[in-house]
C-alpha cells in the first residue's frame, strides 16, 4: 500500500494511492482511523491493519493536494553521507569535502535535517534562501521507522521497518564545506522535500527491491539500486539506534548516488527555474520547481 497525506477543503488527512495515483480519503470509509501520518504509524500493526480495510471502501478525494507524507517530523530527519562508492568518489574530487581524508568512509557518516526543512511534492525548493548560490540536490531513499526500539540489532532491523519514502536532500554546498558539520548547509528552510507516498515494508519486499533515479530538467542525472548502499538500511538502523531511540514515524535517508551537482566541473548548481523529478518505481515521482 502507498500511504499519502493530503490537503482538502476539508482539511489535512491520510489517504492511499490506488492503481491510477488517485487519492482515497481514508477517513471518510473509517473515522476511527488516525487523521495524521504519525498516528497512523504509532498505531502499530493494528492501525495499518484497519487502514488498509478502509481502501477497500474509500472514495476518491477529488482536489486533494499531495503534502509530504509526514509533513512535520517529531525529530530531526536522519541522514547519511557518502554512501555509494561513486558518489563517495565524486565529493572527494569536488573539493567540497570539508570532513575527512579517507574517500568510503569507515562508519556511517550521520547527520541530520531539521522539521523545518520539510517541504511536500511540487512545491518550490527556496534556493534564494542559500546566500551561497551553490544549492544542489541528492535524490535519496528514506527509511520511515514504525516499531520504536534502541540498540536494535542489524538482524532484527527489517522488523522496525514501517516503510520507504523518496527525500531530496538539498544542500548548498559552500555552507556544507565551510562550516564543517553539514547541519547549515542541509538545513535550510524547503532543503528537505518528501514524497510523494510512503510504500509499506510488505509491498517493498524485503530486503526493500528499490532503485531511485533523479533528473534535472529532463535530464538524468542519477541512477542506481539500493543494494549499492555502502552500508545497508540494517547497518544504518542499528548504528544510529545504538544509543539513540528510534521512534514511529522516524525518517533515515540513506545517502545519494552519483550524479550530483559538484560532480561536474564546473559544478552544475540549481537555479530557479529548474524542476528536480527524483523518481523510484513502487513509491512515485517527487518533482519540485526550484524558486
Ligand atoms: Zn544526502
Amino acid at each position: 500500500m502507498r500511504l499519502v497525506t493530503f490537503k482538502d477543503a476539508r482539511g489535512t488527512r491520510i489517504g492511499a494511492l490506488d492503481g491510477a495515483g488517485q487519492v482515497l480519503d481514508l477517513v471518510a470509509a473509517d473515522p476511527a482511523l488516525p487523521r495524521d501520518m504519525l498516528g497512523l504509524i504509532a498505531g502499530g500493526p493494528a492501525a495499518l491493519a484497519a487502514a488498509r480495510a478502509a481502501a477497500d471502501s474509500a472514495p476518491v478525494a477529488e482536489g486533494a493536494t499531495l503534502l509530504a507524507p509526514i509533513p512535520r517530523p517529531a525529530k530531526n530527519i536522519f541522514c547519511v553521507g557518502k554512501n555509494y562508492h561513486e558518489h563517495a568518489k565524486e565529493f572527494a574530487s569536488s573539493g567540497f569535502d570539508a570532513t575527512a581524508k579517507e574517500v568510503v568512509p569507515e562508519a556511517p557518516v550521520v547527520f541530520t535535517k531539521p522539521p523545518t526543512s520539510v517541504i511536500g511534492p511540487h512545491d518550490p525548493i527556496p534556493s534564494y534562501l542559500d546566500s551561497s548560490n551553490s544549492t544542489d540536490y541528492e535524490g535519496e531513499i528514506a527509511v520511515v521507522i514504525g516499531k520504536p526500539g534502541r540498540g536494535i540489532p542489524a538482524a532484527e532491523a527489517h522488523a522496525h521497518i514501517f516503510g520507504y519514502t523518496i527525500v531530496n536532500d538539498v544542500t548548498a554546498r559552500t555552507l556544507q564545506h565551510k562550516h564543517r558539520q553539514w547541519i547549515l548547509g542541509k538545513g535550510i528552510d524547503g532543503f528537505c522535500p518528501m514524497g510523494p507516498a510512503i510504500v509499506t515494508a510488505d509491498a517493498a519486499g524485503m530486503p526493500p527491491r528499490l532503485a531511485i533515479s533523479t533528473w534535472v530538467n529532463g535530464e538524468l542525472r542519477q541512477r542506481a539500486a539500493i543494494d549499492d548502499l555502502i552500508f545497508g538500511i540494517p547497518t544504518l538502523i542499528a548504528t544510529i539506534s545504538a544509543a539513540i531511540t528510534l521512534e514511529p514515524g522516524d525518517i533515515i535517508a540513506t545517502g545519494t548516488p552519483a550524479g550530483v551537482g559538484i560532480g561536474f566541473t564546473p559544478p552544475r548548481f540549481l537555479k530557479p527555474g529548474d524542476t528536480v523529478r527524483i523518481e523510484v518505481p513502487g513509491i512515485g515521482v517527487l518533482e519540485n520547481p526550484v524558486a
